[in-house]
């Protein structure tokens, strides 16, 4: 697997894998790998010849009081199980790389990213969604692949490709749980034994609340219901609970599909999000 750091090089890294009609795959990551991320990248395998893996952590996409500095990093162990998954080339730039001095330009997806975890960290998609098309322009994949426990992310990243005439194709990977049913995520480790055994409070709460709005429960109810037993759980805070439209975002107040519950909650320093289909 190449590790490759500055764009140059990246382009005719890209190209010689492109060479004979091939396609490529990118799995945009911050690092700190887990079973989700290295199930996106065998989607990758199974839809293109090649999968390249980005790792950068993203310092737009953070606000000033979030775990920019903190946020776990380990390229060693995350390229080692990258080889293992028979990555082609791993496309890890620096900041200065990525932002280099006088870059002014950022991507606003207004409506799709006010919303949920927009409203509770401004200026958090502006980022994700700048970096993401900048990713897009600095590999060219023929897709690229992304995880559905972001869903809003997913969300705002199709609508931008749409809106701005990227020529690939956006797949959504399921999302991958522990055994306990909390979705993998690099800020579990975060936690503390105790505080990750009482953490699947917060998706067993979701999946009765998809369970009770399926069966024709009083959605409101059904999402105050959530949010009580996500405090109750142990969670200090609930950022949100609320049944959404699955392509547009728009809150529901009366069940219709697609839907999807879209959640986020706080334990300690730790903030977690959460989804379910709603069928
Ligand atoms: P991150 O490194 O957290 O920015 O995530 C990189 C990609 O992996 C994003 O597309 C995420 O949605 C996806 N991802 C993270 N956790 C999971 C998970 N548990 N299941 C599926 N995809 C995931």
């Amino acid at each position: 697997m190449q590790i490759i750091r500055d764009i140059a090089t990246l382009h005719r890294a890209v190209a010689a894998l492109k060479q004979g009609g091939k396609s490529v795959a990118l799995v945009p990551t911050m690092g700190a790998l887990h079973a989700g991320h290295l199930s996106l990248v065998r989607m990758g395998r199974r839809v293109a010849d090649h999968v390249v893996v980005s790792i950068f952590v993203n310092p737009t996409q953070f606000g000033p009081n979030e775990d920019y500095a903190a946020y776990p990093r380990d390229e060693a162990r995350d390229a080692a199980l990258l080889v293992e998954e028979g990555v082609a080339l791993l496309w890890a730039p620096d900041v200065a790389t990525m932002y280099p001095g006088g870059h002014a330009t950022h991507i606003e997806v207004a409506e799709l990213g006010a919303d949920y975890c927009g409203a509770a960290r401004p200026g958090h998609f502006d980022g994700v969604a700048t970096v993401v098309a900048k990713l897009f322009n600095q590999v060219r994949p023929d897709v690229a692949i992304f995880g559905e426990k972001d869903w809003q992310q997913l969300a705002i990243i199709r609508r931008m490709a749409r809106d701005l005439d990227f020529a690939l194709d956006i797949l959504g990977a399921p999302i991958a749980r522990d055994g306990d049913g909390l979705a993998l995520s690099s800020r579990n480790a975060y936690l503390s034994p105790e505080q990750r055994a009482a953490a699947a409070a917060f998706p067993d709460a979701l999946k009765a609340a998809v369970a009770a709005i399926a069966g024709g429960a009083d959605v409101a109810k059904a999402l105050a219901d959530a949010e009580a037993a996500i405090v109750a759980g142990g969670f200090d805070s609930v950022d949100y609970v609320a049944l959404a439209d699955a392509d547009s975002l728009e809150r529901l107040t009366i069940f219709r599909a697609p839907a999807r519950l879209l959640a986020a909650a706080r334990m300690g320093k730790t903030r977690l999000i959460d989804n379910y289909a709603v069928d």
